[in-house]
C-alpha cells in the first residue's frame, strides 16, 4: 500500500516541569480510508472492542490541569494494538469480544508492516523523543498509561470502579491504590488486567525498560462516558498523581 496516513498520534498538554508524562495507546478510533472501516458497522467500531471509550476526554483534561504532555494513538486499537509487541497474536485481531473483523482475516505481510510502519512506530517514537528529552536533561520522569475497561465482559460484571495495573516496579501503582481506596473507591490492584512482559508494550518498552516509574491506569468506561464523569475522573486523577509522586519520592528518594 502506498496511501498516506494522518499522523498517527496526537499531543496535548504542556510540559511545565512537573515529572508525568502521559500515554494512551487506545484513545482514538480513526481507520484509514484505505481499510474500508475495517468491514465493520459503525456501531461494532464504537464499541470497546475499537478504542478505550472515554479515556481521550480524561486524558485531555488531566494533561491541561496536572499540566503534563500528553501522547495519543489516534487510530483504533483494531486496526493495530499499540499496547502490543510488533508481530504479537492480538497485535491485530481478527476477532474481538465475539465480533469478527472482516479486514483483519488473512491479512498480508505487506499490510502487516504498513500498519506497522504508519501507526505503531511513529506513536512509540514520538513517547521515546519526549522521555530522551527529559531524561537527557537528568529529570525526574514518571510514565503514566491511561485505559479504559469495559464494565461487563463475557457476560462477567467487573467490580473495580478503577484498576492500577503493574509488574516488575509495583511502587508507583501501590501509592496510587492506597490513595484511590482512601477515596472510598474499588480499586483492583493488576485487575481487571495484570501487566506484563508479553501482554503489554508500552509500559515495558517505556518504563521498566529505562527503569522509570510507572502506573497504568485501568478506568472503568460507564464512569467516563459522559463529559461530567470525564471531567471528575480528571480532577481527581490531577489531584491524586501529584500526591503519590511526593510520597515515592520521600519513600524512594533514589529513584526519584
Ligand atoms: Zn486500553
Amino acid at each position: 500500500m502506498t496511501n498516506v496516513l494522518a499522523e498517527s498520534f496526537k499531543v496535548y498538554g504542556q510540559d511545565q516541569g512537573g515529572p508525568f508524562v502521559l500515554v494512551s495507546d487506545h484513545a482514538g478510533q480513526a481507520i484509514p480510508s484505505s481499510l474500508d472501516g475495517l468491514g465493520l458497522s459503525a456501531q461494532e467500531r464504537a464499541r470497546h472492542i475499537g478504542w478505550d471509550i472515554g479515556i481521550d476526554g480524561v486524558g485531555q483534561q488531566l494533561a491541561q490541569t496536572l499540566p503534563a504532555v500528553l501522547i495519543e494513538q489516534v487510530y483504533s486499537r483494531l486496526v493495530i494494538d499499540c499496547n502490543r509487541a510488533p508481530g504479537h497474536p492480538t497485535s491485530i485481531v481478527a476477532q474481538s469480544d465475539g465480533t469478527s473483523v472482516p479486514r483483519n482475516q488473512s491479512i498480508s505481510a505487506a499490510d502487516v508492516a504498513w500498519r506497522e510502519q504508519t501507526i505503531l512506530h511513529p506513536y512509540h517514537q514520538r513517547i521515546q523523543q519526549e522521555l530522551d528529552v527529559r531524561l537527557a536533561q537528568g529529570r525526574p520522569t514518571a510514565v503514566v498509561a491511561l485505559h479504559s475497561f469495559t464494565p461487563i465482559m463475557r457476560g462477567v460484571a467487573r467490580p473495580w470502579h478503577v484498576g492500577l495495573l503493574h509488574n516488575h516496579d509495583p511502587r508507583l501503582a501501590h501509592i496510587m491504590i492506597d490513595l484511590l481506596r482512601a477515596e472510598g473507591l474499588v480499586v483492583g490492584d493488576n485487575e481487571p488486567y495484570a501487566l506484563t512482559d508479553t501482554s503489554d508494550y508500552t509500559v515495558p518498552l517505556h518504563g521498566e525498560r529505562r527503569s522509570l516509574p510507572y502506573v497504568e491506569i485501568e478506568i472503568r468506561q460507564d464512569l467516563i462516558v459522559h463529559a461530567q464523569g470525564q471531567a471528575e475522573w480528571a480532577a481527581l486523577l490531577a489531584r491524586l498523581l501529584p500526591q503519590a509522586w511526593q510520597i515515592f519520592c520521600t519513600r524512594y528518594p533514589q529513584s526519584s
